[in-house]
C-alpha cells in the first residue's frame, strides 16, 4: 500500500487511527490521534506512547502474526475518564517496508455509561420489589400457620397484604408509565390542549384528598389562552404527580396553590410561554438535593416517601414528559418556607 493512500484514508476518519511499523515504532496518526495523545507520539516506540499493558500485549501479539483482536484503554485527565475498544489489526507494508499493526480506537465512554445505569435500574427495581413481596410471602405463611384460626388477626394481615400488593401494582404502574413516556420521548406531541382544563380537571380529582388532610388545593388563574401542543394525558399526569407531591410533602393543614401564567420565556426557551407553578408550604428542599431530584428512585427521605405510598418515579416521569414537550421543569426551595415547582412549556 502506499504511505500517501493509507495517510489519506486516516485522516478521513473521525477516530484516532494510528500505524505501527514492524519495528515497533509509530509511523502515522490522524488528527484524532494527535488530539488524544498530542504529536509527540508520532515516530515513538509504541510501548512508550501507549503504556497500558493490555493494549501493549495485544499489540506485541498482532505483530508477531498472530490474527486480529479487540481490547479496551482507559484514557484519564482532569475532565474525567475516556473508555475506549481498540481494534488492533495486521496490515501490509506500506511503500516497500515492512508490515505493521493498524489501531482504531472507538469511544464507548456512553455505552459504558447507559450499561451502569441499566445495571443500577434493574438493582432498584429488584430491591423496591423485593420488601413487599417479603412481606406478603410472609404474612401467607402466618396466614397458613399461626394465625390460622384468628379471625381478628387475619383480617389485620390481609389489610396489610393488600396494601404491599396495592404498592407493588403501583411500582409496575409507575415503570409502565415510565418506559412508555422514554419511548415516545421523541415523537412531538401533536395534539391542541387546553392547559386550564386539565389543570382544573386535575385538581377536581385530587380535592378529595386535599380535604381529607385538610389542606386548602386552589387554582389562581391568569388571564391569557392557555393552547398548547401537547399530549393531555401526559400533561394530567406531570400536573397530577406535582400536584400530588405538593400535598403529600406539604404536609396535612397546609395550602397548596397552582398558578397559571402565560408569558415571553428567555434565554433557550425564547418566545411565548406557559408557566405553571404548583407551590406548596411545605418543609422544603435542601439545595443540595434538588440537581437529583428528577432521578429515577432518588429520594430524600425513602422511609418517609413509602410510608406515603411514592415509588420514586414520579419525577422521573415528569422529566421525560416535559422533555417532550420542549418545556423546562425548575425547582425552587427554601428549608422551612416550602417549594415551587415552576413547568414552563412553548405556546
Ligand atoms: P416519590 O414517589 O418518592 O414521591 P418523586 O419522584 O415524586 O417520588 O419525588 C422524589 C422525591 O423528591 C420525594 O421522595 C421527595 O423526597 C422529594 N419531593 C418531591 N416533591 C417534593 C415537595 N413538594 N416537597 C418536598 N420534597 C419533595
Amino acid at each position: 500500500m502506499a504511505r500517501n493512500t493509507l495517510t489519506a484514508a486516516l485522516n478521513a476518519v473521525p477516530d484516532p487511527m494510528l500505524f505501527i511499523g514492524s519495528d515497533g515504532m509509530i509511523e502515522l496518526i490522524n488528527p484524532a490521534t494527535e488530539a488524544l495523545f498530542g504529536g509527540w507520539v508520532r515516530g515513538r516506540s509504541y510501548i512508550t506512547a501507549l503504556r497500558q499493558p493490555a493494549l501493549l500485549g495485544e499489540i506485541d501479539s498482532v505483530l508477531r502474526g498472530n490474527p486480529p483482536s479487540e481490547t479496551r484503554y482507559v484514557k484519564s485527565d482532569q475532565t474525567g475518564e475516556t473508555q475506549f475498544r481498540v481494534k488492533v489489526s495486521p496490515i501490509g507494508a506500506i511503500d516497500a517496508g515492512q508490515p505493521g499493526v493498524l489501531l482504531h480506537f472507538t469511544d464507548i465512554t456512553h455505552l459504558r455509561e447507559a450499561e451502569e445505569m441499566r445495571r443500577d435500574f434493574v438493582a432498584n427495581v429488584s430491591h423496591e420489589l423485593r420488601s413487599p413481596l417479603t412481606a406478603v410471602l410472609g404474612f401467607i405463611e402466618t396466614l397458613r400457620g399461626p394465625a390460622r384460626d384468628d379471625a381478628s388477626a387475619s383480617d389485620r394481615f390481609l389489610e396489610i397484604m393488600e396494601q404491599q400488593a396495592l404498592r407493588m401494582n403501583r411500582l409496575v404502574g409507575d415503570l409502565l408509565s415510565l418506559s412508555r413516556v422514554e419511548s415516545e420521548e421523541r415523537v412531538r406531541p401533536s395534539e391542541d390542549v387546553d392547559l386550564s382544563d386539565v389543570i382544573s380537571g386535575v385538581l377536581t380529582t385530587l380535592r378529595p384528598q386535599a380535604e381529607e388532610q385538610g389542606s386548602a388545593l386552589d387554582l389562581v388563574t391568569e388571564p391569557g389562552t392557555y393552547l398548547i401542543r401537547g399530549d393531555r394525558d401526559q400533561l394530567t399526569q406531570v400536573f397530577t404527580n406535582l400536584t400530588e407531591n405538593a400535598l403529600k410533602y406539604g404536609g396535612r393543614g397546609r395550602p397548596v396553590t397552582v398558578r397559571l401564567e402565560t408569558g415571553e420565556g428567555r434565554g433557550s426557551m425564547r418566545g411565548p410561554v406557559v408557566r405553571v407553578e404548583v407551590i406548596d408550604r411545605g418543609e422544603g428542599i435542601d439545595s443540595m438535593h434538588l440537581p437529583r431530584l428528577t432521578e429515577r428512585f432518588y429520594r430524600i427521605d425513602s422511609h418517609r416517601s413509602r410510608e406515603m405510598g411514592g415509588t420514586g418515579l414520579g419525577l422521573a416521569i415528569v422529566k421525560h414528559i416535559i422533555n417532550r414537550h420542549r418545556g423546562r421543569l425548575r425547582i425552587a426551595s427554601e428549608k422551612g418556607k416550602g417549594s415551587t415547582f415552576t413547568v414552563v412549556l412553548p405556546r
